[in-house]
């Protein structure tokens, strides 16, 4: 089948799809293919402007053409499976998709599927066969460990497994620490930034997706990658030893502006802050924690419509004044995932003064 195809070195294969899969451009239905050196693959459409800068950013070296394309093999979609095990009145109610972190699959059912749900967790088991258990969503991620509760579906073990992201092992709970495989790309295009030397602050490391692959990319760098959750540190203790980055990654069990207060006041290069809903009440201390001569905030938020990137670089603006700072240069700011309707995760870059 004849497609666009984005054409790019094998070893941006991971981050290019992550990529595409992060602007809706990536096809699913058809197989990606191996030329030499270099990896083709299929785009669901020809990318806008805007994403093509995002493409020149995250990937600096690629092509585009026009390609053959093998489908992939004739796997049924999760709702022709369930059309064979669910009234028929309910399948526009179907989840058309889920999470796969490891060997768990994590799926948001509305209440009128509640009775089939043992339907829909045998159907996505039926379809991912490396899938052990299925849990579905009991609610909104909530409280300070940012977590949500998960309710068992379909299969059996624990809530503990090895998700691999990057070319790295992220062992977690998944009802018990906070990882999302939907921030695969902004890990990837945060790390791909850190320069040899940096001094790295991880605010809401989590289990360290961010940290991790920083330190695993870019070698002779320091992060501090602090979390409040306990588990999340005890995980990401394990991480850092899996991964092999003991000298460059230092775990961090505490409140982040403690730890700021406490002995990281003007070391940072670089301070990473994913925690969108809260990240503004945190500006003071993520200034706070950079060099004097400045450095890079990575601010995550939420925003809403009409213009949610605007909203975003002025509530950092408005946090990075409020600490007696500047906005240098806003180096990027991008809708990262829609949370609700007409209200996105939204990331902006900015070199502060
Ligand atoms: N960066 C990770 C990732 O990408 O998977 C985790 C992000 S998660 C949205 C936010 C994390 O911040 C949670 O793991 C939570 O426990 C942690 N957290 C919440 N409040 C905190 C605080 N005051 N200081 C340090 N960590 C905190």
């Amino acid at each position: 089948m004849r497609r666009p195809c984005l054409k790019v070195p094998k070893r941006l294969a991971s981050r290019a799809i992550a990529l595409l899969k992060a602007l809706g451009l990536y096809e699913r239905g058809l197989r990606v293919k191996r030329e030499g050196e270099s990896v083709l693959i299929p785009l669901a459409r020809w990318p806008e402007e805007s994403e093509l800068r995002e493409l020149e950013e995250g990937l600096g070296r690629f092509e585009l053409s026009e390609e053959d394309f093998e489908p992939r093999g004739e796997r049924p979609s999760l709702l022709a499976l369930l059309s064979r095990s669910i009234p028929s009145e309910l399948l526009d109610l179907a989840p058309r998709a889920f999470d796969i972190v490891g060997d768990i699959a994590i799926v948001e059912l509305r209440p009128e599927l509640w009775p089939y749900r043992r339907q829909v967790g045998s159907a996505i088991m039926a379809l991912h066969r490396r899938v052990r258990l299925v849990l579905a969503k009991g609610g909104p991620v909530s409280g300070a460990f940012r977590l949500r509760p998960l309710t068992p579906i379909a299969g059996s073990g624990p809530t503990e497994t090895a998700h691999r992201e990057h070319g790295c092992v992220f062992w977690l709970d998944v009802a018990r620490t906070y990882f999302s495989p939907r921030l695969s790309y902004e890990h990837a295009r945060v790390a791909s930034q850190v320069r040899e030397g940096e001094l790295v602050i991880d605010m809401f490391a989590g289990v360290g997706p961010f940290s991790i692959l920083m330190a695993k990319r870019t070698g002779l760098i320091i992060v501090y990658a602090i979390d409040i959750n306990p588990v999340a540190i005890h995980y990401l203790a394990r991480n850092v030893r899996a991964n092999k980055v003991m000298g460059s990654v230092v775990p961090v069990l505490s409140d982040a502006k403690e730890v700021v207060q406490r002995g990281l006041s003007g070391l940072a290069d670089r301070v990473v802050m994913n925690l969108p809903e809260r990240a503004a009440e945190f500006l003071e201390s993520a200034c706070e924690a950079l060099r004097p001569e400045g450095g890079i905030l990575h601010f995550y938020t939420f925003a809403g419509a009409p213009e949610p990137e605007h909203e975003a670089v002025e509530a950092l603006r408005m946090g990075v004044e409020r600490a007696g700072r500047t906005i240098r240069r806003v180096l990027l700011a991008r809708k990262v995932r829609a949370v609700a309707p007409f209200k996105w995760q939204v990331v902006v870059d900015a070199e502060v003064a």
